[in-house]
């Protein structure tokens, strides 16, 4: 006799020495689905039901960049983001993009999304309508006027608006919606325009990371190594932990 068999037929013994009562209980102890099962009465366990909002929430992280074009820093940004397989919006100045344009080009090139971020990099929050309009239009031309050598280049852009300085106001919101423009804003500040060292940066992250979520980057401005220095470490932990990087806004 296998061990199988000695032990189903000890287990048969003990059901048949116990009086019924507690054959019924000693067998119901074991599904706690059936605890309250009437003794003498067959009963079937209770069956787990799943919820399907307690499913895990997609792993997706969303990365941006603000205040560029830049000829040195974006072009870097971009080899890192290829390096990652990582998509990114950029939200430029439109000043920037005419004084870059073959760097707003690359940007489209490698497939990055392009949106905008002000002409002059000013607060929009309260501007009169045709201030509003030329901020959010004239970005607009001189971007797609970089992308006009290629017809596919285009496609890269798309009408979404970062406030400068994250300055928001109904009218802003308004004023946008009616030119066709959403507004992006962000949940995860690098705050990598202070230069802070990329291990902080990184551990600052880590404390707040939420699947959804919306990271804040720099790729214009001032001195940007350690912005580049901190994205590689980003990534390499995002991919490590399972997230996709995309870009925000299909506008
Ligand atoms: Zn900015």
């Amino acid at each position: 006799m296998n061990v199988k068999k000695i032990i189903l037929a000890s287990l048969l013994l003990t059901i048949l020495l116990l009086p019924i009562g507690e054959a019924s209980a000693a067998m119901l102890a074991s599904d706690s689905h059936a605890i309250n099962c009437p003794v003498g009465q067959v009963c079937t366990p209770a069956v787990q039901a799943v919820n399907p909002e307690q499913s895990e929430p997609e792993k997706v992280i969303y990365l941006t960049f603000d205040d560029g074009p830049d000829p040195n820093w974006t072009p870097q940004i971009l080899d890192i983001l290829d390096r990652y397989h990582a998509g990114a919006t950029f939200y430029m100045i439109g000043r920037n993009a005419v004084t870059f344009p073959e760097v707003v080009r690359q940007v489209a090139e490698h497939k990055q999304r392009i949106a905008i971020h002000g002409y002059n990099h000013m607060d929009m929050s309260n501007l009169d309508y045709q201030t509003f309009y030329l901020e959010v239009n004239d970005s607009e031309s001189v971007i797609l006027a970089a992308l006009q050598s290629e017809p596919n280049l285009a496609s890269q852009y798309v009408r979404c608006l970062r406030p400068p300085y994250g300055l928001t106001s109904d009218y802003l919101y308004q004023t946008a919606h009616q030119m066709g423009y959403e507004i992006s804003m962000w949940n995860i500040d690098t705050n990598d325009w202070q230069q802070p060292d990329p291990d902080d940066m990184l551990a600052d992250i880590l404390k707040i990371l939420e699947p959804g979520k919306v990271i804040l980057m720099h790729d214009g401005g001032k001195e940007r190594e350690k912005t580049l220095l901190g994205l590689q470490l980003i990534l390499h932990e995002l991919i490590m932990q399972g997230y996709r990087i995309e870009p925000l806004c299909n506008y």
